[in-house]
């Protein structure tokens, strides 16, 4: 499993059952997946009140989560499946112990929700997410010289480095304009939201309002802006 997210995980435990296969996933991905109660955020964020999908939500979550894994793999690892080597990347970011899996024979990149082939992905502040280490994981990847990349969401990519690099500037882009509205004196991310997203869907607000924390958490980290008390920040004179 590349994470713990229903999307990915949902229907693991059947194909177990069916084919005698085993479930791997990286440690850290785990606790999360068996804790489908919990407040991960998913890849989908379901308003409470439109109860019949999130109590579906759960429902998948629940089912998920029997697919605890049975061996932990690690950044490195290969694994030998039907004669095809599988190789292990980490690439922490969009969750902590997400990966990709490198089939270096046929330069393929699968990288479930690392990288999409359309549009980008939810990343969370930590420590759900991390935004710096998303940054690091899609430069690593450029790395792997891939000829295909097969995503976890959208269409398989053929032209890799550039799909990533368009990632990496996309994110790069919107760290400026967060920057540029701090300076401009929009100090809280409730307010960024408005001013980045101007007609967005109500329902999608808690997940813009995350990958706004998620920036400022890594312009923090970077020493570029610093809280300046409730829920407001300034750039870092
Ligand atoms: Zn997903
Ligand atoms: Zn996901």
């Amino acid at each position: 499993l590349t994470h713990h997210h229903f999307d990915h995980s949902g229907g693991a435990q059947q194909l177990r059952k069916a084919t005698g296969a085993q479930v791997v996933m990286h440690a850290q991905e785990e606790r999360l997946l068996r804790d489908w109660q919990g407040d991960a955020p998913q890849d989908i964020d379901i308003p409470a009140e439109q109860k019949a999908i999130a109590e579906q939500v759960q429902r998948f979550r629940r089912q998920a989560a029997e697919a605890a894994p049975d061996a932990a793999i690690a950044d490195g690892d290969v694994l030998n499946v039907g004669g095809l080597a599988l190789e292990v990347v980490h690439t922490p970011g969009h969750t902590l112990g997400s990966i990709c899996i490198y089939l270096r024979d046929e330069r393929a990149l699968f990288t479930g929700d690392t990288a999409l082939g359309l549009g980008t992905v939810a990343i969370s502040p930590p420590p759900h997410g991390d935004m710096r280490l998303y940054l690091e994981s899609l430069e690593r990847l450029k790395g792997y010289d891939a000829a295909l990349m097969l995503p976890g969401h959208g269409r398989p990519v053929q032209d890799v480095a550039r799909k990533l690099q368009e990632l990496i500037d996309h994110r790069h882009e919107r760290e400026e304009q967060v920057l540029r509205l701090l300076a401009d004196g929009t100090t809280t991310p409730r307010a960024m939201v408005g001013a980045i997203y101007p007609e967005l869907d109500r329902r999608m607000v808690p997940m813009a309002l995350r990958q706004i924390e998620a920036h400022l958490a890594k312009l923090a980290e970077d020493r570029r802006v610093e809280a300046a008390g409730e829920g407001e920040w300034r750039v870092r004179g």
